[in-house]
């Protein structure tokens, strides 16, 4: 693959880098208040979640323990089923954890909705959602998400962690990706 700018690819950049950083480092101190003086768990959801796991964890001046899920969503093309399976499970028992899920994007909701019920299945005392971005036009199922970065339109974005192709997750911004690079 021939190097070049990344961002070149992109129609649109829907998020700076440094509106990411602020209203992340906003969720922070949502986040530290809530859980003061609890445990906290923050799971994430590979692959996408990896940069907003990464840049929250360390934001955060609250004392945590990272895990990682990853899961695949049956069915094809790009539409989610809501039928998910575990490609890989925690490492971590959940009894009597407070767990925060750390997920990249919510489109449809089907997939957290599927984890959210599969995690509380798993005796913790608490499970709530972060997310960076949300399709509102695109749901399927109604997500109760405590802690959200942005809204977005209902349009296919690439960048901090979201991929195309597997490409594009090294992006500091979010963007939407230009038709040319479908085809
Ligand atoms: P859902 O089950 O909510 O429909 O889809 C969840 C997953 O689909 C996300 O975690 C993400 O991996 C993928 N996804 C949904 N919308 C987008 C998007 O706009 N861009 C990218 N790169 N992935 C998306
Ligand atoms: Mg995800
Ligand atoms: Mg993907």
């Amino acid at each position: 693959m021939e190097p070049r700018d990344i961002e070149g690819d992109l129609t649109e950049i829907l998020i700076e880098e440094d509106q990411i950083r602020t209203r992340l480092a906003e969720l922070c101190r949502l986040i530290e208040a809530d859980y003061a003086g609890k445990d906290l768990l923050l799971v994430g959801v590979l692959k996408g979640a990896v940069m907003v796991m990464a840049d929250l964890a360390r934001e955060l001046v609250h004392p945590i323990t990272m895990d990682w899920m990853a899961v695949s969503s049956y069915g094809s093309g790009t539409q989610s089923s809501g039928v998910v399976r575990i490609l890989k499970d925690l490492d971590t028992d959940l009894l009597g954890r407070n767990v925060l899920i750390v997920e990249d994007i919510i489109d449809s909701g089907l997939t957290l909705s599927w984890l959210l019920s599969n995690l509380k299945s798993r005796g913790p005392e608490s499970v709530e959602i972060c997310a960076l971005l949300r399709k509102p036009d695109a749901a399927r199922v109604d997500i109760d998400v405590k802690y959200l970065g942005f809204d977005i339109p209902n349009q296919f974005v690439v960048g901090y962690g979201l991929d195309f192709d597997e490409r594009y997750r090294n992006l500091r911004s979010v963007g939407v990706l230009a038709p040319h690079i479908y085809s």
